[in-house]
């Protein structure tokens, strides 16, 4: 079956004893025990399994081609739940242009931990090479990168971390469906399952999936069930229903971004365009190989420093002033603000999330933003 096909069907069914087409969503915490004390239907307590989480899960690793996922509460404790199941001592290779609360977990949860962790600039494998030592078990990979947009090599990358028995891990919160980590190699994706799974910026969530059954995943389920970071069952539904649409969100999203960089790639008042689906971008072979479109995320360096890339965000009425990215209105925001102190963003940054607007509307509020008298 198709993608298409998989994101309408997987995880769900019609409910046997009510013929509902849309899967009911359960919210009890407990579920009953038979008289010989068994659990006929599999289901203990909402920490362990919940029959909506589990349809989620379910759909997560059909979307992905895996062969199981863990869904938890944020992409954050996905990401957290990966680190933990190694050992303290372990070292962790990561890239130094990533989601900033991954740097956080690294260097201020897991560090004091025992943790150690290396971030180098991942697309360029010499730099991996060099970090690689005898206690690295995960190379870590956020490709697009953020907010920079530069391209990891997946399938080199992976075959590098298995010549050196180390787990490959695959953020694919910016691509889902348009990129597939599992054929390129890698051994886990995780998903900020808030951003484009969910689509509609109404829930928080996250998901690791595997491409193996082993060990590693075993233990991260352990941790999801002990710990308790699990994904509730509305937020389950919301994901669930969230995914029906996202190949198509995903396709109007790139086409509309590409549109959108071509523009800006154009203004006067702007500097430099980061989006790997502009042919000139120093990306664009390898995003084109490994990815099926060039995604919904576009960053731009404005003419002018830090203020003027102020006064465009303070000027655009269609676009929404905010963090996060992946639903369906367009976001735009000055990237290094939110990262705070320690952040190696451009100050004259601000990062797009394309949403599902007409290109043309989205393209005249910039035009009208970046206008100067
Ligand atoms: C948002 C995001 C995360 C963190 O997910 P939360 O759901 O906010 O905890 C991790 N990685 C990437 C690439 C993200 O964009």
């Amino acid at each position: 079956m198709k993608i298409e096909t998989i994101a309408v069907h997987a995880g769900r069914s019609v409910d046997a004893s009510t013929g509902a087409v849309t899967p009911p969503l359960y919210l009890s915490t407990t579920f009953e025990r038979d008289a010989d004390g068994s659990y006929p239907h599999g289901f203990l307590y909402a920490r362990n399994n919940n029959p909506t989480r589990a349809s989620l899960e379910e759909a997560l690793a059909a979307l992905e081609g895996g062969v199981a996922a863990a869904a938890f509460s944020s992409g954050s404790a996905a990401t957290m739940t990966i680190f933990q199941s190694l050992t303290p001592g372990d070292h962790v290779i990561a890239p130094n242009d990533i989601y900033h609360g991954t740097t956080r977990v690294l260097s201020e949860v897991m560090g004091p931990w025992g943790l150690e962790a290396t971030f180098v600039d991942t697309s360029d494998i010499a730099q991996i090479e060099t970090a690689i030592k005898k206690s690295t078990k995960i190379i870590w990979l956020e490709t697009p990168s953020n907010p920079l947009l530069k391209i990891s090599d997946i399938k080199k990358i992976s075959e590098l971390s298995h010549a050196h028995n180390v787990l490959c891990v695959c953020d694919n919160t910016w691509a889902p469906i348009i990129q597939r980590p599992f054929d390129l190699g890698a051994d886990i994706v995780m998903h900020s399952t808030t951003k484009y799974l969910g689509g509609h910026s109404d829930v928080l969530g996250g998901a690791v999936i595997t491409k193996h059954d082993d060990d590693f995943f075993r233990r991260i389920k352990k941790i999801q069930e002990t710990g308790g970071a699990v994904a509730a069952p509305f937020d389950s539904w919301l994901v669930l229903r969230g995914l029906q649409t996202l190949p198509g969100r995903m396709r109007t999203q790139s086409e509309n971004a590409l549109r959108v960089a071509t523009f800006l790639s154009l203004h006067k008042n702007v500097d430099k365009v980061h989006y790997p689906g502009l042919q000139k971008n120093a990306f664009y072979e390898l995003a084109s190989k490994q990815m099926s479109l060039h995604g919904g995320m576009v960053s731009i360096e404005v003419k002018g420093g830090k203020e003027e890339a102020m006064r465009v965000a303070s000027r655009v009425k269609i676009f929404r002033r905010a963090t996060s990215l992946g639903g369906t209105e367009s976001l735009i925001e000055h990237r290094a603000s939110i990262e705070g102190t320690e952040s190696r963003t451009p100050q004259n940054l601000l990062r797009l999330s394309i949403g599902l607007e007409h290109p043309d509307d989205l393209i005249a509020d910039l035009s009208e933003a970046l206008h100067r008298s």
